[in-house]
């Protein structure tokens, strides 16, 4: 069945062929390491790309292949490949085009570990400049006849400012560079990158893909556009694919030599959870944006950031780039550290944990945790503050939320005072 036709929330469910054998309404879990071949002449064409097929699974398997075609469909690109986590997606979609004496300029309050995967990377001669506004003419400041790749997440989480991908993407092509952006907080539901411009976009899908937090995994996808020049020396044996070049490099180098593969179980609880997303995202929008109103409303020293609000300074691009919705997190700065952590340990509903996408609440002190090693001004200008706690919204009923977080601050405005 081809997708193209449908909306999102029926290309979730009927995009990709659905015709498994035996009449199966899920694809199998391929649990086989390697594959076997009727002749010898088979697996030769097929070690030799001359031939389709699977012969072992850190190269491909079927499973985990039925996941990266409906993670092409949805992000409407040419090809995926699924890794282990997101931090191995990263390392695959920028390694695949970097070598030493290579720059990347970066947006500023990256997810903490891609900021020190760009630190691991130093070790390889690979240097990255952040920037200190998430603007077009700041990343093009940080430009050198060394830079070989933007980086930029749609939403920074925790800062929560929201990249301009058009922008960002013409700046980028105007210097030849290509641009990467981690889609994890947004998802195609709110956003395709690769519709505006950018050349590659890489998935925590551990989180709101997946959904039920139930499986670490991630996911990189090629729009087919970027031309490879010889600036890109790795790139050039396989310009032969044309448009696949990117991908092929992988498959036939990187990601099978450093073996960071999806497990063909983790590429079905994938599968299974891509179903919802849809109804997921929708409702964790939802929730954010009237839990975020209310906690607003609960006490004027709060300070509560989310780009739903009519005030918050990326509202009029998140509107129009994400489609008048802002996400699932919110963050709220409560006065105190001590505060923070008393909250967070009265509420009854949200689990206390560092991660995000679960259908259940989720909240964090990112000051303690995720941020803990940088520095305070790093911290700043990552949008963290020692009186801050970060929700990731779940699907529950958001009445419930409320009610639970209003008791958690109101005996803690008790204690407070007695
Ligand atoms: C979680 C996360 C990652 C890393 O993904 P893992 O699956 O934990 O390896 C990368 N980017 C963002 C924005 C994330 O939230």
């Amino acid at each position: 069945m081809q997708g193209t036709e449908f909306s999102f929330n029926t290309v979730l469910l009927h995009g990709v062929d659905t015709y498994y054998p035996n009449g199966a309404t899920h694809v199998p879990i391929y649990q086989s390491s390697a594959f076997r071949h009727e002749n010898a002449e088979e697996l030769e064409g097929i070690f030799n790309n001359k031939a389709m097929g699977f012969s072992y699974t850190r190269i491909n398997n079927p499973t985990i292949e039925d996941f990266e075609k409906r993670i092409t469909l949805l992000e409407g690109g040419i090809g995926s490949v699924a890794c282990a986590s997101g931090m191995s997606a990263l390392f695959n979609a920028l390694m695949n085009i970097l070598q030493s004496g290579d720059e990347v300029v970066a947006s500023a309050g990256l997810y903490g570990g891609t900021v020190e995967l760009f630190d691991d990377l130093k070790a390889f001669g690979i240097t990255t400049r952040f920037v200190s506004e998430n603007v077009p003419a700041a990343y093009e400041k940080l430009i050198t006849d060394k830079t070989r790749v933007i980086f930029a997440e749609t939403i920074g989480n925790p800062k929560l400012d929201v990249t301009d991908i058009k922008s960002i993407a013409d700046m980028a092509h105007a210097h030849n560079l290509p641009l990467i952006i981690d889609n994890t907080t947004t998802t195609p539901m709110l956003v395709k990158p690769l519709s505006l411009g950018a050349d590659v976009v890489v998935h925590s899908s551990s989180k709101y893909i997946n959904g039920n937090s139930d499986a670490i995994s991630g996911v990189l996808v090629y729009g087919g556009k970027f031309k490879w020049d010889e600036r890109y020396p790795g790139l050039l044996p396989y310009r032969k694919f044309g448009p696949f070049a990117y991908i092929a490099k992988l498959r036939n180098g990187l990601f099978r030599s450093t073996g960071g593969c999806l497990s063909p179980q983790n590429a079905f609880l994938n599968i299974l959870g891509l179903e919802t997303l849809g109804l997921r995202m929708e409702r964790q929008c939802e929730n954010a944006w009237e839990l975020a109103q209310y906690l607003r409303g609960l006490d004027s020293d709060f300070i509560v950031n989310y780009p739903g609000f009519f005030d918050h300074p990326d509202h009029r691009l998140a509107s129009e780039q994400f489609g008048n919705r802002y996400g699932a997190i919110v963050t709220v700065r409560v006065g105190s550290k001590e505060r923070a952590f008393s909250i967070m340990n009265k509420l009854k509903i949200p689990f206390i944990l560092s991660n995000i996408g679960d259908t259940k609440t989720l909240v964090l002190h990112p000051a303690s945790t995720i941020a803990a090693h940088l520095s305070k001004e790093e911290q700043l200008q990552s949008g963290v503050y020692e009186d801050m706690i970060r929700i990731s919204v779940g699907i529950e009923d958001v009445e419930d939320l409320k009610k639970d977080f209003l008791q958690a601050i109101k005996t803690e405005d008790i204690t407070k005072t007695a």
